[in-house]
């Protein structure tokens, strides 16, 4: 069976601009199974460019509650309803995803009783069974999920995933500072898809803000991860493919493709995907 990530939305934050990638969304199939790790703005276009049908979701995993990562989650389970899902799909997040969940339906309340009673649509607010994520490991079928907590202050409930079948590995970083333990994490999976950022960007596009501080400085450098530590936890952990996904900066024409496999092939010369939205990358 053939296993793949999609990386449907690379950039890291929730702004969008003429020329940038979309925030974070991933379609990982493994296993036969089809799961979206994060729905950031665009994760239904994504999902649907992938020539996958919406009623085909499996599971959500939803890895924080930053905007980038989950912004679009109700409008992608209210578009699925309206594509015809009729079954509960697994939701998997942090502690707070239920708050979001019922506010996304209050907000839609007209018009989800509207299609209810006027198109005989099915009731829409279960089909989302979401569950709550803690570390360590749970099973879904023949997938193991193993969840390790990150590190990306000030949110605590954040987490890194690993899924897992006799057929194939992949891990998935989510938003995190380097930490050690992700080497171990990660130990010998057949696709790593890491966040980066390149600290000579991030002081170009802090330079730019037009309405943060320097708060949003700190919060970039002690949140996210160096590139060439991304190449560094890839070697130690024996990946055998390294995906980068949540650049830091994402869209400036002076950081290119060229500064960011220089830093990674500092300390990795294997494999190496610079995440583009739409690309796939089987394993
Ligand atoms: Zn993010
Ligand atoms: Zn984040």
């Amino acid at each position: 069976m053939s296993n793949s990530v999609a990386l449907m939305g690379v950039k890291g934050g929730p702004a969008i601009r003429p020329h940038s990638h979309m925030p974070t969304a991933n379609l990982l199939r493994l296993d036969g199974k089809t799961i979206v790790v994060d729905a950031g703005l665009g994760v239904t276009r994504g999902i649907c460019d992938q020539g996958v049908a919406l009623t085909d979701i499996d599971m959500i995993f939803i890895t924080h509650l930053h905007s980038d990562h989950y912004l679009e989650l109700g409008p992608l389970l209210h578009t699925a309803w309206t594509a015809g899902l009729n079954r509960p799909i697994p939701v998997i997040g942090p502690v707070g995803l239920s708050a979001y969940w019922v506010g996304f339906q209050q907000s839609m309340g007209f018009d989800i009783a509207l299609r209810i009673q006027d198109e005989g649509r099915c009731h829409f607010g279960s089909l989302a069974k979401i569950s709550v994520l803690t570390p360590g490991q749970a099973q879904y079928g023949d997938i193991t999920v193993t969840t390790l907590r990150n590190t990306h202050p000030p949110i605590k409930e954040t987490f890194a995933l690993r899924f897992e079948t006799g057929d194939g590995t992949v891990v998935f970083s989510g938003d995190t500072a380097f930490m050690p333990q992700m080497t171990e994490f990660a130990q010998g999976a057949d696709l790593l898809v890491h966040e980066a950022m390149l600290r000579d960007g991030v002081e170009a596009l802090c330079a730019r803000m037009t309405n943060g501080d320097e708060r949003l400085r700190a919060h970039i450098l002690n949140s996210h991860t160096d590139a060439a530590d991304v190449g560094r936890i890839a070697t130690e952990a024996g990946v055998k493919q390294l995906a980068l996904n949540h650049f830091v900066p994402d869209g400036d024409p002076d950081f290119t493709d060229d500064h960011w496999t220089a830093e990674v092939r500092k300390h990795w010369s294997g494999p190496l995907h610079l995440g583009k939205d739409g690309i796939v990358i089987a394993f």
